[in-house]
């Protein structure tokens, strides 16, 4: 990916000719696509689809016709994820996404919990439903059953209907996958060790491997999944033989063995999606997957979001700090009020910086004006736009506007704030507090099991059923009966880690805890932890998608809190840097 946007830096995404740089800058193709009064004609919201309609009728199709096809496709595909799983797909899973349309093979390294199986089996079903083959491998038949119980639950949210199949041990499940009588195939990883003889003749589109360093244990598995993606016993002793030579430094770029190589991974073959939390797969073992696959290792991600993230610490007063960045900035400019300052505090800025002469709109909801605002932003009547960085502030989930946004401004930063002196009884704010407490107590096991078991019956409810949940343990109301045993594991967490968290001692612990810190506010203490997700969605504003690919964006913390600041960074490092 960088190399491309390097070499894409003088030229034209569309013809590959030389472009002047404020075409560029632009987003736009150079002027012999698209000349000045055609420019004109572009919608913004409709940036992509007037572009290629201009460029269709001129005959002047170019490059472009496949960016706006994965574009095209990522959109819908955002869609289809918002609709089965009831929010926004990450922008590393689009990322993702796009590779698969690609048809890149790739590893996806990422730590647990940041969408891994919810990609694998949201795109399974979108892939097979425009008639691809897919397998899926995992580590255990209990997640095997997992993954065909969730893949089931989404399915029927959006009332598809596929052929999905698992082995759980049955024989009839056997004889079905010999068969071949399947969309979807969910395998462990010793039943590719033990039964491979059933699929052999068997080719797949997509192949998922969920935990791929368990899967590795198994030395024969990397050369069955190369068979199961449409390679043949002779390709792969080719790639051995190449990799062999290389490694002893005596591979010849120009022999026939190369060449032979280059055919065998033009074939039709399928590709390969291996993940891993640990980023393991960069060993000697991958070799294989590299030569026939183009393989990838998670690189690129950091690219994608192509956002520079800077801080300022001790910026002193916040006012006097954003009104010098302003008026540097210029224009395309958002910033984010940390939420524990409130509203008010939004509003004094805004005061502040209208008395400067800036152009500036607030974006607070409850406020009339809000919208007004966005859309003058968006035609340049003005410059800035502030809202609460909050997880459902309009500013961080309502704005769409990719070629107006340049400035993230964060006056504080992004945190989830507890007041735990005061503690009002708030679901999330529950769990987030015994994940902080657990790692520190001995009654880790118990409070483990109790987060896990709760999270499980989450899951399986709709998303009113959640509110129902949420709302009668904040307000200790009745409950209807069916939910009443959730809400007992919910109670008994509460029990355990307030016992905690009312005993000074284990405050102090706590203090010491790297990700987290306490603040004393008058009477209350509160303990405050980075919203990574809110910092990621709001900062992701900057970085404008145009034909070309993503421009960079620039985000500016001015940091309250040294700590959550050193604890942000290493959030990120871990999101978006391996
Ligand atoms: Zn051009």
């Amino acid at each position: 990916m960088s190399e491309i946007r390097a070499s894409l830096k003088d030229l034209c995404f569309n013809c590959g000719r030389n472009i002047s740089s404020s075409r560029l800058n632009g987003g736009f193709p150079c002027e012999e696509d698209l000349s000045e009064s055609e420019i004109k004609e572009i919608r913004e919201d409709y940036f992509l689809e007037d572009l290629y309609k201009i460029l269709e009728r001129k005959n002047r199709l170019y490059n472009f016709k496949k960016l706006y096809e994965i574009e095209r496709e990522s959109k819908e595909f955002f869609n289809f994820f918002y609709n089965v799983i009831g929010s926004e797909p990450w922008s590393i899973q689009i990322a993702w996404f796009k590779r698969l349309i690609k048809n890149n093979s790739f590893a996806m390294i990422a730590p647990t919990g940041t969408g891994k199986s919810t990609f694998i089996a949201v795109s399974s079903i979108y892939f097979s439903k425009k008639g691809k083959k897919i397998l899926i491998i995992l580590p255990t038949k209990v997640l095997v059953t997992q993954m065909y119980e969730r893949i089931h639950d989404y399915m029927e949210k959006l009332k598809i209907s596929l052929e999905v199949l698992m082995y759980s041990g049955k024989k009839e499940e056997k004889k079905r996958i010999e068969e071949g009588n399947f969309d979807i195939l969910i395998l462990s990883n010793q039943f590719i060790s033990k039964n491979f003889s059933v699929l052999k003749d068997k080719k797949f589109d997509f192949i998922f491997i969920d935990d791929v360093d368990a899967f590795f244990k198994g030395s024969k598995n990397i050369e069955k999944v190369l068979m199961l993606l449409g390679f043949s016993e002779e390709d792969i002793s080719i790639a051995k033989e190449v990799i062999d030579l290389k490694l002893k430094g005596k591979f010849d770029f120009k022999s026939k063995l190369r060449e032979e190589l280059e055919n065998i991974k033009k074939k039709d073959h399928g590709t390969l999606i291996l993940s891993s939390a640990t980023g393991s797969v960069r060993g000697k073992r991958v070799k294989l997957y590299k030569e026939l696959l183009d393989f990838s290792v998670g690189t690129g991600v950091s690219k994608l979001r192509n956002i520079v993230d800077t801080f300022i610490e001790d910026a002193g007063d916040f006012k006097e700090k954003v009104l010098e960045l302003v008026k540097k900035m210029e224009d395309g400019i958002l910033i984010f009020v940390s939420k524990e300052y409130g509203t008010e505090y939004a509003k004094d800025l805004y005061n502040f910086l209208l008395e400067n002469g800036i152009k500036v709109g607030l974006v607070i909801s409850k406020e009339k004006s809000s919208l007004d605002n966005i859309k003058k932003f968006s035609s340049g009547e003005i410059n800035v736009l502030i809202g609460m960085a909050h997880h459902h502030g309009l500013l961080v989930r309502g704005l769409d506007l990719p070629t107006r946004v340049k400035y993230a401004i964060f006056i504080g930063i992004p945190k989830i704030s507890i007041n735990i002196t005061k503690y009002e009884r708030n679901l999330r704010n529950l769990l987030i507090l015994s994940n902080v407490v657990k790692d520190l107590v001995e009654e880790k096991p118990i409070i483990d099991r109790l987060i896990k078991s709760l999270n499980r019956k989450i899951k399986r409810l709709s998303s009113e059923a959640i509110v129902l949940l949420s709302n009668a343990y904040s307000s200790g109301e009745n409950i209807e009966d069916w939910m009443e045993y959730i809400l007992r594991d919910v109670y008994e967490l509460e029990k355990i880690v307030m016992k905690y968290i009312k005993d000074p001692d284990f405050l102090k612990k706590l203090d010491s805890h790297p990700s987290l810190s306490l603040r004393v506010k008058g009477e209350d203490i509160y303990l405050n932890i980075v919203d990574i997700k809110t910092y990621i969605q709001a900062s992701g504003r900057t970085s404008r998608l145009y034909a070309g690919g993503l421009t960079k964006g620039l985000s500016v913390i001015l940091s309250d809190d040294d700590k959550l600041l050193r604890a942000l960074d290493a959030r990120l490092r871990i999101y978006f840097y391996y």
